[in-house]
C-alpha cells in the first residue's frame, strides 16, 4: 500500500494531498481600478469623492454607493497614507504546501484620514498583537517603487504597500472612527 492508494483515506490518518494543482485566471481591470493602480505606483493613494453627499471612497468605485450616482476622475481627491485602526482580525497560519506564514498576525480595517470608509485585510507589521485596539495610528510601509506592481488579482492597496505600521501619535478619539467599527 503507498500514500497514494485511494484506500488508505477511507480510515487512515489525515494526509496531504500528494497532487499539486494550479489554477491561471485574469482580473479585467476597469478604467477606476487602472487609474487607482497607476497613482499607487506614484505612492498616492486616490478617492473619488461624491459630488452630492461629499463622501469619500476609497478605493473609488466609479460611483457613490450612497447616491447610487457616477463619480469621474474629476472627483478625485489624494488621501493620507496614515490612519487609525477601526477592526482586527489576528490570524494563525495553518501550514501547507508552500505557506510563507509561521507566525500569528493581524490583518486591520483601517479609516485613512480623508476617507469615509474603510480599507480591510491590510496587514500591521512591527506592532506586538496585545497592542492593537481601535483608533491606533498607523502609516503605510510602502514598497520599492520598483515593486509596486499590479499583480494578477488587479489593482489593490497591497500592490504598492507592504503593511502598516505604528506611527507613535496619540490614538484616535472614538468620536473619529466609532461609526466604522463592526
Ligand atoms: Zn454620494
Amino acid at each position: 500500500m503507498t500514500d497514494t492508494d485511494p484506500q488508505v483515506a477511507d480510515d487512515g490518518p489525515v494526509r496531504f494531498m500528494p497532487q499539486l494543482i494550479s489554477l491561471d485566471y485574469t482580473v479585467r481591470t476597469n478604467p477606476v481600478a487602472a487609474a487607482f493602480g497607476e497613482a499607487l505606483a506614484d505612492g498616492r493613494i486616490t478617492g473619488h469623492r461624491c459630488p452630492s453627499c461629499s463622501l469619500v471612497f476609497v478605493p473609488p468605485k466609479g460611483f457613490c454607493p450612497i447616491c447610487t450616482i457616477e463619480t469621474t476622475s474629476a472627483d478625485e481627491v489624494v488621501i493620507e497614507d496614515r490612519g487609525m485602526v477601526t477592526a482586527w482580525t489576528v490570524l494563525t497560519p495553518i501550514q501547507y504546501h508552500g505557506q510563507q506564514e509561521r507566525k500569528d498576525y493581524a490583518l486591520a480595517s483601517i479609516l485613512l484620514v480623508g476617507a469615509d470608509g474603510t480599507v480591510g485585510q491590510q496587514r500591521l507589521i512591527d506592532i506586538p498583537l496585545d497592542e492593537i485596539r481601535p483608533g491606533l495610528m498607523v502609516e503605510a510601509v510602502w514598497a520599492a517603487p520598483e515593486d509596486r506592481v499590479a499583480d494578477d488579482r488587479g489593482y489593490g492597496l497591497g500592490t504598492a504597500i507592504d503593511g502598516w505600521k505604528a506611527t507613535g501619535e496619540p490614538d484616535a478619539p472614538a468620536s473619529e472612527y466609532e461609526g466604522h467599527t463592526l
